[in-house]
């Protein structure tokens, strides 16, 4: 079984594939036919990995978390992506696909973002390369995550307000692909999650792969073994789990857990539970499952984090989820705004809100006292500050 990387027409089991309008096929194709050759030349890899150790600050450490693995009576290391440079996992993708569209000898970079880590890598990547950079993004989500459109704007992209629907993350991918059907030649669309068309998937996953080889060495440096009991990370699209997973999904002793922003509760109607609550579909150019109604419009998701407020989830992801190779679990916001506070008194790391969906699966889940559960904490609290605050007033 092939759960790492798709198919040569970008399927993972039945999900992914590349729908597309016409326009942008030349685009598409251009990166299939490319981005392999690319990214595994000697060239690249020297310029990429250099960045990711000296400017990225590669390898994060892989922290043995003692208070809450006391906590809950078992043995937690969280993979600590927040102290990337910008904050959270999303670098490694940008960084990766700006080295790549330079490559490919575009000049103008366009980008989508719901959190907005995403487009503060992109934009802080285009900075360090000297590429323009355009980065859509929903207005709420706009208003939600002040600070970091601060960041972009600093860092001289331009940042547009995608005002359609529910002016989140789905409607900014919908602008993002818009704006690059418009301009073929001179853009590359960094997609910041493994979501769209192929080969954008497998080309995230990649980049974000670089997660699980690190945990793999490091767990051998600690442990003595590169095998975990279990791998847990939150998603949204899953870029950060699909890198989490990575290097461990061929290997079954490697249990698989994923955590879906529930929102209100999945059955709420304001959720972002994707696999519970998801149907086969299409959502921006690629198969997978689909928060949609009977005749395909899409529901309007809800989460309390921007990162994992979207209504589907990477074709990487549905194919694990239909093989049962990975164990969903749905945590509602309370849910991890309570983990948040938790890792925050206990270890005193402020996580982001998307990180702490997957530490909200130690209070569903029970471990073995001598299990190793690494934990991916995808990015660092300080965006979510004013959601905290306003928990903070409450309670
Ligand atoms: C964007 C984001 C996520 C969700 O995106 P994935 O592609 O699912 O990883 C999770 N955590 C943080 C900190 C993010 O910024």
């Amino acid at each position: 079984m092939n759960y790492k990387n798709p198919d040569e027409n970008g399927y993972y089991g039945e999900f992914g594939g590349a729908f597309i309008p016409e326009m942008l096929y030349p685009n598409v194709e251009e990166l299939q036919k490319n981005y392999l050759a690319i990214i595994e030349s000697e060239d690249f890899q020297n310029e990429y990995q250099d960045l990711l150790t000296h400017y990225v600050g590669r390898a994060t450490p892989l922290y043995f978390a003692k208070n809450l693995s006391k906590k809950y009576k078992t043995q937690i290391y969280l993979k600590r992506e927040d102290l990337n440079h910008t904050g959270a996992h999303k670098i490694n993708n940008a960084l990766g696909q700006v080295l790549l569209a330079k490559r490919l000898g575009k000049t103008r970079i366009i980008a989508e973002t719901g959190a907005g880590q995403h487009g503060v890598a992109t934009a802080t990547a285009c900075a360090l390369l000297g590429l323009e950079c355009i980065v859509y993004m929903g207005e709420i989500d706009i208003q939600r995550q002040a600070p970091n459109v601060a960041r972009m704007k600093m860092l001289g992209a331009e940042v547009i307000a995608a005002t359609s629907g529910s002016k989140t993350l789905k409607d900014a991918v919908n602008e993002a692909l818009r704006d690059w059907i418009n301009n073929p030649v001179t853009t590359h669309y960094v997609i910041g999650s493994v979501v769209g068309p192929h080969p954008f998937p497998d080309l995230v996953a990649r980049f974000q792969s670089i997660i699980s080889k690190e945990i793999r060495e490091q767990l051998k440096e600690k442990i003595g073994r590169e095998t975990p009991d279990y791998v847990i990370a939150c998603v949204g699209g899953g870029s950060n789990a699909a890198g989490t997973f990575y290097h461990f999904v061929e290997e079954k002793d490697v249990k698989i857990i994923a955590a879906e922003a529930g929102g209100l509760g999945v059955h709420s109607g304001k959720s972002a539970a994707t696999t519970f609550l998801g149907t086969l579909g299409v959502l921006h150019g690629s198969k997978s499952l689909v928060m949609q109604t009977a005749d395909g419009q899409v529901i309007e998701p809800h989460s309390i984090s921007a990162g994992l407020d979207y209504p589907g989830i990477g074709p990487f992801h549905a194919h694990l989820f239909q093989d049962k190779r990975a164990e969903f679990f749905s945590i509602n916001d309370d849910e991890a705004l309570k983990s948040a506070f938790e890792l925050t008194k206990l270890e005193g790391i402020i996580p982001a809100l998307e990180s702490s969906h997957a530490l909200a699966v130690l209070d569903k889940k029970k471990f073995n006292e001598d299990d190793v559960v690494v934990i991916c904490l995808s990015g660092r609290g300080d965006k979510d500050m004013e959601t905290y605050l306003k928990e903070m007033s409450i309670s």
